[in-house]
């Protein structure tokens, strides 16, 4: 059974059509990852899902729901940025609870679950600080943290390593895929590294100019890639 479903998703900018039929089934729990060349459309796709673009045509169904024409903020949804994208003048504890201020979600209950995330993410000595006063990889956890809050069906990660060093990004890797498990979370992760690819996702999507090229399990697109293009992106060395 599909818990989100992309069904013929098409998308253009002006005379650019960069997302071109995609036709996709995720399953509750399951970690995707969407791998591809930089330009394929990754970004658009994800964003396409969360409601920050327009979708041109097709349908996105989401436990259920109809979510193609849904303002963003009733998605149920919730994206990390590669640019944490955090307020830098409020507090972590700010940052953090933010969303659920918005939702008039009581006091305590905002307190009980910022300052759960926050022992989750090694982040309760930091909650009253300001986000220039972190590391990027604080940061990053901040960011993560607020979207652990909401609890959504689906996280969006859009390359939410790519501003860390190489000794970071491993550890914040292992982290984010810990943390899916932990809270039984489905999750779509966008990447353009392999290597990140291959060792966090139950199944990669290769896209290729705004098409799926091959959708399998690591395993899998090893053995028995679809076609050149799967098997020497998935053989390129980092
Ligand atoms: P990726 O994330 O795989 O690197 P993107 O989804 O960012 O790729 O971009 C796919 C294509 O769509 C690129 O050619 C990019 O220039 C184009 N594109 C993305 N956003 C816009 C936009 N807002 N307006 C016009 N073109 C866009
Ligand atoms: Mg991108």
């Amino acid at each position: 059974m599909a818990y989100l479903q992309l069904k013929n998703i098409h998308k253009r900018f002006d005379d650019v059509h960069v997302i071109r039929g995609v036709d996709l089934d995720i399953r509750q729990g399951e970690f995707i990852v969407f791998v591809g060349p930089s330009g394929c459309g990754k970004s658009t796709l994800l964003r396409l899902i969360a409601g920050l673009e327009h979708i041109t045509s097709g349908g996105l169904v989401l436990d259920g729901r109809d979510i193609t024409h849904m303002p963003s903020g009733q998605r149920d949804l919730a994206m990390v940025f590669q640019s944490y994208a955090l307020y830098p003048h409020m507090s972590v504890y700010d940052n953090m609870s933010f969303a659920l201020r918005l939702a008039k979600v009581p006091k305590d209950e905002i307190r009980r679950k910022v300052e759960h995330a926050a022992d989750q993410l090694r982040l309760t000595p930091y909650l009253r600080r300001t986000p220039r006063e972190l590391s990027g990889g604080q940061r990053q956890r901040v960011a993560i943290g607020r979207a652990i809050v909401r609890a959504p069906k689906v996280f969006l990660f859009d390359e939410p390593l790519s501003n860390l060093d190489a000794a970071l990004r491993g550890n914040t890797r292992v982290e984010i895929h810990k943390l899916h498990v932990a809270l039984g979370a489905t999750s779509i992760y966008v990447t353009h590294d392999q290597v990140e690819a291959m060792t966090l996702a139950d199944r990669v999507v290769v896209f290729k100019d705004g098409l799926i090229e091959q959708v399998g399990t690591p395993l899998e697109l090893y053995d028995r890639p679809a076609n050149r293009f799967v098997a020497q992106f998935i053989g390129m060395p980092s």
